[in-house]
C-alpha cells in the first residue's frame, strides 16, 4: 500500500477507483430504496415511535423528604423518607434496566448537601429546579400517605395540571389498583396545589402515594423488599405503557 503514491502506478489506481464509484452508487440506491420498501412494508406511511423515542425521556424520581424531615412516622418509628429512598432506588434500577435515562433529587438520607440550614421550601425549590433543569422530563415523586387513624390503608397517584400527568397518573394508579390493592375504591385525582413540586414543574409529574404510614399493616407492606419491588417494577411498566400510548398516534 506504501507504494501506491508513486507516479503512473498512482493514476492506475485512481482510474480503476474512478471504475468502482458507479458500481458503489448504484449500491448505495438499491440499499436505500430496500431500506425504503421495508419501512413502508412494516409500519405502512405513518410515522410510528420506536423504542429511541422513550430513550430521550429522562425520568426524574424525587423520594420525598429526607434528613431533618423524616416525613410522616410510623407506630413503630419508621420514617416515611427511608421507605421512599428505598422504593426510589429499586425504582432507579427497574427504569436504567430498561434503558431509561434517570435522575434522582435525592440519593442518600442527607437533603442537599452543603445546606446547613433546613428549610423545607428551599428544598423544594431545589428539587424543583432539578426537575425543570432536566430537558424532556417525567417527574415520579415518591411518597406516603398518613391519616389520623388507622384504617385508611392502599395507594393513591395524584397527577400535576401539567401536559401528559392526567394519562400519567391515571395509568399508574390503575396498574398500582389491579396488580397489589384490587379492592382499592380510590380514584387518581389531581394534585391539590399546595403540593410544591407538582405545582411547579412543566413535565409530566406525578405524586404517589404508595400506603398509609397509619396503617401498621401498609408499613409492614412498605418496608418489605419484595412489595417495593414490586411496586418499583408497577412504576417502570406504567411508564413503558404511558410513553407507547402518547406516542402512539
Ligand atoms: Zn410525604
Amino acid at each position: 500500500m506504501e507504494h501506491l503514491t508513486c507516479g503512473g502506478e498512482t493514476s492506475i489506481i485512481e482510474k480503476k477507483r474512478t471504475k468502482r464509484w458507479p458500481k458503489l452508487l448504484f449500491l448505495l440506491l438499491v440499499l436505500f430504496c430496500v431500506i425504503l420498501s421495508a419501512a413502508f412494508l412494516f409500519h405502512g406511511t405513518e410515522r410510528k415511535p420506536s423504542f429511541s423515542d422513550e430513550l430521550c425521556y429522562t425520568l426524574v424520581i424525587d423520594p420525598g423528604h429526607g434528613g431533618l424531615d423524616g416525613g410522616a412516622i410510623s407506630d413503630d418509628g419508621t420514617r416515611e423518607c427511608d421507605i421512599n429512598l428505598a422504593i426510589s432506588h429499586r425504582l432507579r434500577t427497574a427504569a436504567e434496566f430498561f434503558g431509561l435515562n434517570v435522575v434522582m433529587t435525592r440519593t442518600d438520607d442527607s437533603i442537599r448537601r452543603g445546606y446547613a440550614d433546613y428549610s423545607e421550601r428551599e428544598d423544594l425549590e431545589y428539587r424543583a429546579a432539578i426537575v425543570n433543569d432536566t430537558p424532556a422530563a417525567v417527574l415520579f415523586s415518591i411518597h406516603q400517605n398518613d391519616f389520623p387513624t388507622s384504617q385508611p390503608s392502599g395507594s393513591q397517584v395524584f397527577y400535576a395540571a401539567s401536559p401528559g400527568s392526567e394519562a400519567l397518573g391515571k395509568c399508574l394508579h390503575r396498574n398500582l389498583i389491579d396488580q397489589l390493592d384490587p379492592q382499592n375504591r380510590r380514584v387518581a385525582a389531581p394534585a391539590p396545589r399546595s403540593l410544591y413540586l407538582t405545582s411547579h414543574v412543566q413535565c409530566p409529574a406525578v405524586l404517589v402515594e404508595c400506603g398509609f404510614m397509619s396503617n401498621n399493616f401498609d408499613v409492614q407492606k412498605l418496608t418489605n423488599s419484595r412489595y417495593q419491588s414490586s411496586l418499583a417494577l408497577i412504576m417502570t411498566a406504567s411508564l413503558l405503557q404511558y410513553f407507547t400510548n402518547e406516542t402512539n398516534y
